[in-house]
Protein backbone atom coordinates (compact mmCIF):
# COMPACT_ATOMS: atom_id res chain seq x y z
CA UNK A 1 0.00 0.00 0.00
CA UNK A 2 2.60 2.41 0.94
CA UNK A 3 5.51 1.09 -1.67
CA UNK A 4 6.16 3.96 -3.45
CA UNK A 5 6.65 5.98 -0.65
CA UNK A 6 9.03 4.26 1.28
CA UNK A 7 10.69 3.50 -1.44
CA UNK A 8 11.57 6.71 -2.49
CA UNK A 9 11.91 7.62 1.25
CA UNK A 10 14.94 4.83 1.18
CA UNK A 11 16.58 5.89 -2.22
CA UNK A 12 17.04 9.55 -0.67
CA UNK A 13 18.25 8.51 2.40
CA UNK A 14 20.67 6.04 0.76
CA UNK A 15 19.30 3.17 3.62
CA UNK A 16 18.90 -0.75 2.89
CA UNK A 17 16.72 -1.07 5.70
CA UNK A 18 14.42 0.58 8.02
CA UNK A 19 13.41 -0.70 11.14
CA UNK A 20 11.20 1.09 13.45
CA UNK A 21 12.07 1.33 17.39
CA UNK A 22 10.55 4.62 17.98
CA UNK A 23 8.35 7.27 17.31
CA UNK A 24 9.70 11.04 17.95
CA UNK A 25 6.18 12.94 18.22
CA UNK A 26 5.35 16.67 17.73
CA UNK A 27 2.95 18.30 20.02
CA UNK A 28 1.49 21.45 18.70
CA UNK A 29 -1.35 20.90 15.68
CA UNK A 30 -0.36 16.71 15.76
CA UNK A 31 -1.40 15.44 19.55
CA UNK A 32 -3.01 18.57 20.38
CA UNK A 33 -5.57 20.89 17.98
CA UNK A 34 -3.96 24.26 19.70
CA UNK A 35 -2.65 25.38 16.61
CA UNK A 36 -5.34 28.24 16.31
CA UNK A 37 -5.49 29.29 19.88
CA UNK A 38 -1.48 30.03 19.79
CA UNK A 39 -2.02 32.05 16.60
CA UNK A 40 -4.45 34.29 18.10
CA UNK A 41 -1.80 34.50 20.99
CA UNK A 42 0.63 35.40 18.97
CA UNK A 43 -1.49 38.08 17.31
CA UNK A 44 -2.90 39.63 20.31
CA UNK A 45 0.99 40.32 22.02
CA UNK A 46 2.85 41.51 18.87
CA UNK A 47 0.22 43.72 17.79
CA UNK A 48 0.94 45.13 21.63
CA UNK A 49 4.38 46.03 20.60
CA UNK A 50 3.43 47.38 17.23
CA UNK A 51 4.57 44.45 15.18
CA UNK A 52 2.08 44.25 11.69
CA UNK A 53 1.72 40.47 11.45
CA UNK A 54 -0.93 38.04 9.89
CA UNK A 55 -2.96 35.21 11.63
CA UNK A 56 -1.49 32.74 8.93
CA UNK A 57 2.17 33.35 9.46
CA UNK A 58 1.78 32.04 12.50
CA UNK A 59 0.99 28.60 11.09
CA UNK A 60 4.43 28.76 8.75
CA UNK A 61 6.33 29.44 11.46
CA UNK A 62 5.01 26.63 13.73
CA UNK A 63 7.40 24.59 14.96
CA UNK A 64 10.48 27.21 15.69
CA UNK A 65 10.92 28.41 19.57
CA UNK A 66 9.48 31.05 20.96
CA UNK A 67 12.52 33.19 21.06
CA UNK A 68 13.29 32.37 17.16
CA UNK A 69 9.58 33.71 16.39
CA UNK A 70 10.15 36.58 18.23
CA UNK A 71 13.54 37.34 16.84
CA UNK A 72 12.26 36.89 13.21
CA UNK A 73 9.13 39.18 13.83
CA UNK A 74 12.02 42.18 15.15
CA UNK A 75 14.22 41.78 12.83
CA UNK A 76 11.42 42.23 10.20
CA UNK A 77 9.67 45.19 11.80
CA UNK A 78 12.82 46.52 14.08
CA UNK A 79 15.85 45.73 12.21
CA UNK A 80 17.27 43.76 15.41
CA UNK A 81 17.47 41.09 17.48
CA UNK A 82 15.39 41.30 20.93
CA UNK A 83 17.50 41.19 24.24
CA UNK A 84 16.79 38.44 25.94
CA UNK A 85 15.09 40.31 28.31
CA UNK A 86 12.35 41.11 25.87
CA UNK A 87 12.40 37.82 24.51
CA UNK A 88 11.74 36.66 28.30
CA UNK A 89 8.90 38.82 28.66
CA UNK A 90 7.57 38.67 25.33
CA UNK A 91 7.17 34.97 25.46
CA UNK A 92 5.68 35.02 29.04
CA UNK A 93 2.78 36.99 27.89
CA UNK A 94 2.13 34.92 24.52
CA UNK A 95 1.99 32.42 27.10
CA UNK A 96 -0.69 33.94 29.70
CA UNK A 97 -2.59 35.03 26.31
CA UNK A 98 -2.29 31.45 25.04
CA UNK A 99 -3.91 29.75 28.55
CA UNK A 100 -6.52 32.86 28.94
CA UNK A 101 -7.80 31.67 25.57
CA UNK A 102 -10.48 28.39 25.77
CA UNK A 103 -8.93 24.98 27.01
CA UNK A 104 -7.70 23.23 23.99
CA UNK A 105 -8.31 19.66 22.93
CA UNK A 106 -6.48 16.26 22.06
CA UNK A 107 -6.52 15.94 18.05
CA UNK A 108 -8.86 13.83 16.97
CA UNK A 109 -7.22 10.42 16.23
CA UNK A 110 -4.55 11.46 18.25
CA UNK A 111 -5.15 9.10 21.37
CA UNK A 112 -5.60 6.40 18.97
CA UNK A 113 -2.50 6.79 16.90
CA UNK A 114 -0.78 6.88 20.95
CA UNK A 115 -2.34 3.86 21.54
CA UNK A 116 -1.46 1.90 17.98
CA UNK A 117 2.46 3.10 18.58
CA UNK A 118 2.77 1.79 22.06
CA UNK A 119 0.66 -1.62 20.96
CA UNK A 120 3.25 -2.05 17.96
CA UNK A 121 6.01 -1.50 21.07
CA UNK A 122 7.51 1.58 19.59
CA UNK A 123 9.08 3.99 22.19
CA UNK A 124 7.65 7.17 22.18
CA UNK A 125 9.61 10.38 22.65
CA UNK A 126 7.71 13.71 22.45
CA UNK A 127 9.67 16.46 20.47
CA UNK A 128 7.95 19.84 21.22
CA UNK A 129 9.59 23.57 20.19
CA UNK A 130 7.33 24.57 22.96
CA UNK A 131 7.71 25.74 26.25
CA UNK A 132 4.06 26.16 26.78
CA UNK A 133 3.69 24.39 30.38
CA UNK A 134 0.01 24.55 30.36
CA UNK A 135 -0.18 22.07 27.32
CA UNK A 136 2.88 19.47 28.56
CA UNK A 137 1.66 19.33 31.52
CA UNK A 138 -1.68 18.00 30.36
CA UNK A 139 0.18 15.64 28.32
CA UNK A 140 -0.60 12.71 31.01
CA UNK A 141 -4.12 12.94 31.53
CA UNK A 142 -5.00 13.37 28.01
CA UNK A 143 -2.69 10.20 26.56
CA UNK A 144 -1.89 7.94 30.27
CA UNK A 145 0.89 6.78 30.11
CA UNK A 146 2.09 8.01 26.40
CA UNK A 147 5.67 9.63 27.30
CA UNK A 148 8.02 8.13 29.61
CA UNK A 149 9.15 11.34 32.01
CA UNK A 150 12.47 11.45 30.46
CA UNK A 151 11.28 11.07 26.88
CA UNK A 152 10.66 14.52 26.29
CA UNK A 153 12.55 17.04 24.55
CA UNK A 154 11.03 21.00 24.73
CA UNK A 155 12.08 23.91 23.34
CA UNK A 156 14.21 24.46 26.71
CA UNK A 157 16.37 21.38 26.15
CA UNK A 158 17.37 22.45 22.75
CA UNK A 159 20.13 25.31 20.99
CA UNK A 160 18.67 25.12 17.46
CA UNK A 161 15.15 24.26 17.05
CA UNK A 162 13.21 23.43 14.43
CA UNK A 163 13.93 23.59 11.23
CA UNK A 164 17.43 22.07 12.49
CA UNK A 165 17.57 18.67 13.40
CA UNK A 166 18.68 18.72 16.44
CA UNK A 167 15.48 17.90 18.76
CA UNK A 168 14.55 14.80 16.67
CA UNK A 169 18.76 14.10 17.14
CA UNK A 170 18.37 14.59 20.84
CA UNK A 171 14.82 12.81 21.05
CA UNK A 172 16.81 9.67 19.36
CA UNK A 173 20.06 9.98 21.79
CA UNK A 174 17.15 9.58 24.53
CA UNK A 175 15.10 6.64 22.62
CA UNK A 176 18.86 5.39 22.05
CA UNK A 177 17.75 4.40 18.13
CA UNK A 178 19.25 5.57 15.11
CA UNK A 179 17.79 7.61 12.45
CA UNK A 180 16.67 4.47 10.57
CA UNK A 181 15.07 3.35 13.69
CA UNK A 182 12.91 6.26 13.73
CA UNK A 183 10.11 7.71 12.61
CA UNK A 184 8.80 11.10 13.19
CA UNK A 185 5.23 12.34 13.24
CA UNK A 186 4.68 15.95 12.27
CA UNK A 187 1.92 18.62 10.99
CA UNK A 188 3.57 21.56 9.76
CA UNK A 189 6.47 22.36 7.43
CA UNK A 190 9.07 23.56 9.74
CA UNK A 191 8.91 20.30 11.62
CA UNK A 192 8.87 18.27 8.95
CA UNK A 193 11.99 19.86 7.57
CA UNK A 194 13.29 19.30 11.12
CA UNK A 195 12.47 15.00 11.02
CA UNK A 196 14.04 14.91 7.17
CA UNK A 197 16.94 16.48 8.40
CA UNK A 198 17.30 14.09 11.14
CA UNK A 199 17.11 10.99 8.12
CA UNK A 200 14.14 9.82 10.10
CA UNK A 201 11.32 8.30 7.96
CA UNK A 202 8.77 11.79 8.59
CA UNK A 203 5.17 11.27 8.31
CA UNK A 204 3.49 14.54 7.67
CA UNK A 205 -0.17 14.68 8.87
CA UNK A 206 -1.97 18.00 7.56
CA UNK A 207 -4.14 19.17 10.54
CA UNK A 208 -4.34 22.81 9.63
CA UNK A 209 -4.82 25.45 6.94
CA UNK A 210 -1.94 24.14 5.00
CA UNK A 211 -1.91 22.14 1.82
CA UNK A 212 -0.08 18.29 1.73
CA UNK A 213 1.91 19.72 -0.59
CA UNK A 214 3.75 22.10 1.76
CA UNK A 215 4.58 19.39 3.96
CA UNK A 216 5.97 16.71 0.88
CA UNK A 217 7.98 19.97 -0.19
CA UNK A 218 9.25 20.30 3.73
CA UNK A 219 10.36 16.20 3.06
CA UNK A 220 7.71 13.92 4.18
CA UNK A 221 7.88 10.61 3.38
CA UNK A 222 4.55 10.44 3.11
CA UNK A 223 1.63 12.68 4.16
CA UNK A 224 -1.71 11.95 5.74
CA UNK A 225 -5.10 14.20 5.51
CA UNK A 226 -5.60 13.66 8.75
CA UNK A 227 -5.03 12.10 12.34
CA UNK A 228 -7.74 9.66 12.52
CA UNK A 229 -6.65 8.52 9.16
CA UNK A 230 -2.93 7.86 10.02
CA UNK A 231 -4.42 6.32 13.38
CA UNK A 232 -6.15 3.49 10.94
CA UNK A 233 -3.19 3.05 9.07
CA UNK A 234 -0.45 3.01 11.10
CA UNK A 235 -0.66 -1.00 11.93
CA UNK A 236 -0.56 -1.41 7.88
CA UNK A 237 2.44 1.41 7.58
CA UNK A 238 4.64 0.14 10.03
CA UNK A 239 4.50 -3.46 8.90
CA UNK A 240 5.32 -2.55 5.42
CA UNK A 241 8.30 -0.70 6.88
CA UNK A 242 9.52 -3.12 8.81
CA UNK A 243 9.61 -5.62 6.12
CA UNK A 244 11.61 -3.43 3.50
CA UNK A 245 14.62 -6.22 2.72
CA UNK A 246 17.45 -5.11 0.54
CA UNK A 247 16.76 -4.75 -2.86
CA1 LIG B 1 3.33 21.16 15.22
Amino acid sequence: MFEQQIERFLKRHSYKVIEPRAALIDMDGTLYDSMPRHAQAWMRMVSEIGIHATLEEFFLYEGRTGASTINLLFNREFGRDATDEEIKDLYHRKTVYFTELPDVSPMPGAQKMMRELEAAGLKRVLVTGSGQSSLINRLDADFPGAFAPDMRITGRDVVKGKPAPEPYLAAMKKAAVSPWQSIVIENAPLGVEAGDAAAAFTIGVTTGPLSGNALEEAGAAIVFPDMPALAEQMPQLLAELSSVSNH
